[in-house]
């Protein structure tokens, strides 16, 4: 038994060489994207309400709750 090719990380394709470790520019793509994210994803400061635009605060008035 011998261990064959490990796939892509992202979706588990067959590996291009032409992207490894992956199997398309995409899949190379989105974990560079999981990186970036994961790396500005800072634990620390949690975002205050005030510093969201009105619209991801939710209905505060002026909606249309009656
Ligand atoms: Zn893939």
């Amino acid at each position: 038994m011998s261990k064959s090719k490990p796939g892509c990380p992202i979706c588990k394709k067959p590996v291009d060489p032409q992207y490894k470790p992956f199997c398309s520019a995409r899949c190379a793509d989105a974990d560079l994207g999981r990186w970036f994210s994961g790396a500005y994803a800072v634990p620390g400061e949690p975002v205050p309400p005030e510093a969201l635009p009105p619209e991801a605060r939710g209905d505060e008035e002026g909606g249309d709750q009656h």
